[in-house]
C-alpha cells in the first residue's frame, strides 16, 4: 500500500514553528512541492466528549467530511456528591445517526480512563473496528468480557504491530509514534486529513533515564504536514519540579527498601503499573523473597501481561496470599490495589483489620508507590494517618522516590511544544485549570495566544482548509451519563438531587389511611423514618406530627368533594417538611403515603 500523508496545498499559517526563541528565523519546509497529491481541503472537526474538564472519561471524535474516527473511550469515577454512581461515561449524543460513519476507535493505551466506558460505547455505536496496540487490545476485551459475557465476539480488531503502521480510515491517514507512560504499549496517534495533521501521544511522560531503551524524543513530528495540532494531555502542567524521579533512581529506592526490610514489604501500587510490578517480580527473586498479588485487577493484569510475554513471572517466588503465613515476615512482599484509598480495596481492607491474611505490624514497611490522583487527596490522607498508627516504616513520595509518575510535568510540556512546534495547541485530558496552566506554559515560551485553544467537553472546534480555525458557537452535549449498576444513563440530575437529599439529612414517609365518605384520617398515621432522627428518642415530635396530618388532611378534604388527593399529598409534604424543618433545623425527604378506603 502506497501511504503519504495529505498537505495542504499552502499554509499561510506561520508562526511559532519558523521561529526559534531568539527569533531566527528557520528555513521553511515546503514538502507540498513534493506531494503533488494535495486535495482541496474540506472541514476537519475536533470534538472532545470528555476529558477536557475532568481527570478521565477521555474520548475524542474527530470527524471529516463522512468519516469519524474516535480517540479513546474512558470513564470517570465519581464526585463525592453523586452517591451511588459507579462510574461516569462520556455522553455520544453527537454520534447518534452517525454510527455508519464511524471508521474506527483508537485507544492509546489501556488505562481506565481511555478503555473503561468501551464495552457500553462500543455496544451502542454497532461496534466499529478498534485499534490499538496488544496489551491494550486485550485489557479492552477483558472489559468487556467482565461487562457481557461473549461480548468480545462482536469485536473486529485492527492490531498495532509497530509505530511505523500506517493505516487509512476513511479520509483520515493514520500513522503512531513511541511515548513514555506508566503502562506498558502506550502509544501517539498521528490523524491527518486534508486539512491538518493532529499529533496525539495519549498519556505521556519525558523519562530521562528509562529501563531497557533509549529517551523518546519527539523531534520527528516537527516533520509532518501542516498545520500541526498538537492536542497534549496536561496533567503535569503544574508539577514545576525541574526534574523528575527517574526509573532508574526510582526502582534503587525500591530495591534498597525491599531488601533491608526487618518485616514484611506491602507495595501498594496502581494495577496498570505492569512494567513495575514485573520489575519487583524478578528482583524478589534474585534476592529470595516471596510475592503475593493481591486485588482482582492486579491479579489480572499480571496474568495478561505474562500470557503476552510482556513479563516473566518467576515460577517460585509468586505464592498466593493464603500461604504467606508459611514464610518468615522478613520473606514476603505484597503487592496490592487501593493506593488512592479506595474503601473495599485491598489496602483498605489491611488497614481496617478486616483482611483474612494480612496483618500490619509495627517492623512492616508500606509503600506507596503511587501518586494521588486528583481529587483523592483527603482519603489517602486518612489512610496514610491509620497507616503511620500500626506502622513504623510508611514510604510514599513525599519521603522517598518510590513512585515515578505517568505523567509529565511543566518542563516537559515545554520541551514536548519545542521539539513537535505545532501551529496550534490545545491542551487536553485533565480539569479546565491545568489546561489554563498549560496554555500558559506554551505562551511563556512563545507560544502565539491566539493559537491555542482551550476546549471544553463538547466543544467543537473546525479547520477550514487554509482559514484560521474556530471555535463553533454550538457545542453538542456532553453531559453526564451515569452508570449505576446495570443502569446506564437512567439517572439522571432529578434522581441524584434526591440521593444527595436522602444522605443528608435521611427521609421520612407519613402513611395516611383516609375515609374517602368523611375525608378524615383513621387510626393514627404511621410513620417510617430513616437517617432522620432516631425514633425511640423523639416520640413527642412523632405525635406531633401525627396530629399535624391530621389536622392537615382535615383542613384540606374539607375543601369539597370528590377529594383531590394530589392536593392532599402535596400539603403532606409541603407542611410537614415545614413543621420539621422549624422544630429540627433538618430538611429529610419528606414522603406522604395516602391510602383512600
Ligand atoms: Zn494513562
Amino acid at each position: 500500500m502506497t501511504f503519504e500523508f495529505y498537505y495542504v496545498t499552502q499554509q499561510k499559517t506561520s508562526s511559532f514553528p519558523a521561529q526559534n526563541r531568539r527569533g531566527r528565523r528557520q528555513p521553511q519546509r515546503r514538502q507540498h512541492h513534493r506531494y503533488p497529491q494535495s486535495i482541496k481541503a474540506g472541514v476537519l472537526k475536533i470534538i472532545p466528549l470528555g476529558g477536557m474538564e475532568e481527570v478521565g472519561r477521555n474520548m475524542t471524535v474527530f470527524e471529516y467530511g463522512d468519516d469519524i474516527v474516535i480517540l479513546d473511550m474512558g470513564l470517570q469515577f465519581p464526585e463525592e456528591d453523586m452517591p451511588g454512581i459507579d462510574f461516569i461515561i462520556p455522553n455520544i449524543s453527537y454520534l447518534k445517526g452517525k454510527e455508519k460513519n464511524i471508521r474506527g476507535v483508537i485507544f492509546s493505551h489501556g488505562h481506565l480512563d481511555h478503555i473503561g466506558a468501551a464495552p457500553i460505547l462500543l455496544k451502542e455505536l454497532g461496534y466499529p473496528p478498534i485499534i490499538g496496540r496488544d496489551l491494550t487490545i486485550a485489557l479492552v476485551k477483558k472489559r468487556l468480557e467482565d461487562y457481557e459475557e461473549k461480548s468480545i465476539k462482536n469485536l473486529k480488531v485492527i492490531r498495532i504491530n509497530s509505530t511505523e503502521d500506517r493505516m487509512n480510515l476513511g479520509q483520515f491517514r493514520i500513522g503512531f509514534f513511541n511515548v513514555e507512560h506508566s503502562i506498558m504499549d502506550a502509544i501517539g496517534v498521528i490523524l491527518n486529513t486534508p486539512s491538518g495533521t493532529i499529533i496525539h501521544p495519549g498519556d505521556w511522560t519525558m523519562e530521562k533515564n528509562p529501563r531497557n531503551h533509549l529517551p523518546i524524543t519527539y523531534n520527528h513530528l516537527a516533520n509532518l504536514p501542516r498545520p500541526k495540532i498538537l492536542m497534549l494531555e496536561s496533567l503535569g502542567a503544574t508539577d514545576l519540579r525541574q526534574s523528575i524521579t527517574t526509573e532508574e533512581e526510582m526502582y534503587a529506592n525500591l530495591e534498597k527498601l525491599i531488601t533491608e526490610a526487618t518485616g514484611k514489604v506491602i507495595i501498594a501500587t496502581f494495577s496498570s503499573q505492569i512494567r513495575r510490578i514485573g520489575h519487583i517480580l524478578e528482583f524478589a527473586s534474585q534476592i529470595g523473597k516471596q510475592v503475593a498479588l493481591d486485588g482482582y485487577s492486579m491479579k489480572i493484569n499480571v496474568e495478561i501481561a505474562k500470557e503476552l510475554g510482556y513479563i516473566k513471572v518467576p515460577k517460585k517466588t509468586l505464592i498466593s496470599v493464603k500461604d504467606l503465613h508459611k514464610y518468615p515476615e522478613n520473606k514476603i512482599i505484597v503487592l496490592c490495589t487501593g493506593a488512592q484509598g479506595e474503601g473495599n480495596a485491598v489496602l483498605s481492607r489491611i488497614m481496617t483489620g478486616e483482611h483474612k491474611y494480612i496483618k500490619i505490624r509495627k517492623q512492616d514497611t508500606i509503600v506507596f508507590s503511587s501518586s494521588v490522583i486528583p481529587g483523592n487527596e483527603r482519603t489517602i490522607q486518612r489512610l496514610k494517618d491509620s497507616l503511620y498508627r500500626q506502622c513504623d516504616n510508611v514510604i510514599h513520595n513525599d519521603i522517598m522516590d518510590v513512585h515515578t509518575s505517568g505523567h509529565s510535568n511543566a518542563e516537559s510540556i515545554k520541551e514536548i511544544i519545542r521539539q513537535i512546534k505545532p501551529d496550534y495547541f490545545l491542551p487536553v485530558y485533565a480539569n479546565h485549570f491545568f489546561l489554563k496552566e498549560a496554555a500558559k506554559l506554551a505562551i511563556q515560551i512563545g507560544f502565539p495566544r491566539d493559537k491555542i485553544f482551550v476546549l471544553d467537553n463538547g466543544s467543537i472546534l473546525e479547520f477550514h482548509g487554509q482559514q484560521a480555525p474556530r471555535i463553533n458557537a454550538k457545542k453538542t452535549d456532553a453531559s453526564y451519563v451515569f452508570v449505576d449498576g446495570l443502569g446506564v444513563g437512567d439517572i439522571g440530575q432529578i434522581v441524584l438531587r434526591d440521593r444527595q437529599m436522602m444522605a443528608g439529612d435521611g427521609m421520612f414517609v407519613v402513611i395516611a389511611i383516609i375515609d374517602s365518605q368523611t375525608g378524615k384520617v383513621k387510626n393514627s398515621p404511621d410513620i417510617i423514618s430513616r437517617g432522620f432522627i432516631y425514633m425511640r428518642e423523639s416520640k413527642e415530635l412523632l405525635a406531633e406530627v401525627r396530629k399535624k396530618v391530621r389536622q392537615i388532611v382535615e383542613e384540606t378534604t374539607m375543601a369539597g368533594h370528590p377529594i383531590n388527593w394530589t392536593y392532599v399529598k402535596d400539603n403532606i409534604r409541603d407542611k410537614i417538611g415545614k413543621f420539621l424543618y422549624n422544630k429540627t433545623q433538618r430538611r429529610p425527604m419528606v414522603l406522604p403515603v395516602v391510602i383512600e378506603v
